[in-house]
């Protein structure tokens, strides 16, 4: 154990965390107090999901807007059964091939959820995440576990206790350190409260899988659409660098925008960095102003962009990138999280025809 400006590090094994952490920890949750955790997607910032006082907590440690509800996360589908009014049947088969993992569903909420978990909602999202640190901390607390993701609101999430330490130390009782997270990127939230199921926000459950449940998906809810998703209003996710992000099926394109930007940035005198798939950093690295430019590679295959994708966005900032230059991703698999990320961090998005789209998700 260490302490941090006054929060506990508690470095636990994510294959078998030990009774007396997992123990410490729930004491903490009982108490009316915040603990991060890891979960297989990003760390969350927990706290007893039916005190509404706890939960408030949450929102003034990650300077959180109160109008984003949060998730309460479960240990089972049974438990989740009394804080709800309705499960579809469809939501039921979901929730029975996916859980544990990453995929959140907006059901009707029971009246015994706090008006601070839901941010008034009479919906309420739930999901049982797949991590024995964050299961374990669910059932020693005896109580749903209220959790958004672990950083300061409009970071991007945290995929190792570091991330946290480095946003919230000093602010919150406790993190549980299990080493980095697998997914990467945050769950899929699922409006499972109207008739047809609809994706509110993509992530670690790809597109692709639930349509094999449920077939064709409805378009996405887009920022217009906001009583349905508050959250997506909000620009998350992003660096302290202003990010270009460069999109087009044609790699060739790509390639050939993102080093024309780079070469125009470091002829400005700016620190630059260059974020890409493991397949094209070679074509970058002969670009000049090496001391001024940082290219890293997020590896190959959507699971491995998504893996990496939010600790390359910090370790840019943390090396004082004034500019960053993303290449776009496929949307397929995880991809389509991925790409749904970054155009909400982004502040111009660079395609084809010259017409710039203005980025930051609508916020
Ligand atoms: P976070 O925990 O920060 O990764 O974000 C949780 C996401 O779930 C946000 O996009 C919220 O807006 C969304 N969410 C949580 N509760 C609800 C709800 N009742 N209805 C719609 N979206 C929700
Ligand atoms: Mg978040």
């Amino acid at each position: 154990m260490r302490l941090v400006r006054g929060t506990e590090v508690l470095p636990v094994d994510p294959m078998a965390p030990d009774r007396f952490s997992l123990e410490r920890a729930a004491e903490v949750i009982r108490g009316g107090g915040l603990v991060a955790f890891p979960t297989e997607t990003v760390y969350g910032l927990g706290a007893n999901g039916l005190d509404g006082e706890a939960v408030r907590r949450i929102f003034q440690a990650k300077g959180r807007p109160a109008d984003n509800p949060l998730i309460l996360h479960f240990d089972a589908l049974e438990a989740v059964l009394p804080l709800v009014r309705e499960v579809p049947d469809w939501a039921r088969e979901l929730a029975r091939r996916f859980w544990p993992g990453p995929l959140t569903l907006v059901l009707k909420g029971a009246r015994l959820v706090p008006a601070a978990v839901t941010a008034g909602l009479d919906t309420v999202a739930v999901r049982v995440p797949d991590n024995a640190i964050a299961l374990g901390l669910i059932r020693a607390a005896g109580v749903p576990i209220a959790a958004p993701s672990a950083n300061l609101s409009g970071k991007p999430s945290p995929t190792t206790a570091e991330h946290v330490v480095a946003d919230l130390a000093g602010r919150i009782e406790m993190i549980l350190d299990g080493g980095p997270t697998g997914i990467g990127v945050e769950s899929t939230v699922l409006d499972a409260s109207g008739d047809r199921p609809r994706i509110l926000r993509p992530g670690g459950v790809s597109r692709e899988a639930l349509e094999e449940v449920l077939g064709p998906l409805d378009e996405p809810v887009t920022a217009s659409d906001r009583p349905r998703s508050p959250g997506m209003k909000y620009a998350h996710y992003s660096p302290d660098a202003a990010l270009y992000l460069v999109e087009h099926p044609n790699r060739d394109w790509v390639a050939r925008t993102v080093r024309e930007l780079a070469r125009r940035f470091l002829a400005e005198g700016r620190r630059v960095g260059i974020i890409v798939g493991a397949e094209h950093v070679d074509a970058y690295l002969a670009l000049a102003g090496p001391d001024r430019l940082t290219v890293m590679s997020l590896g190959r295959g959507d699971r491995e962009v998504a893996a990496n994708l939010f600790a390359a966005l910090r370790a840019m900032d943390e090396r004082g990138v004034e500019v960053l230059i993303c290449e776009g991703y496929p949307e397929t698999g995880l991809g389509y999280a991925v790409m749904n990320r970054l155009r909400k961090a982004a502040d111009r998005i660079v395609k084809p025809d010259g017409a710039d789209l203005e980025g930051k998700g609508g916020s």
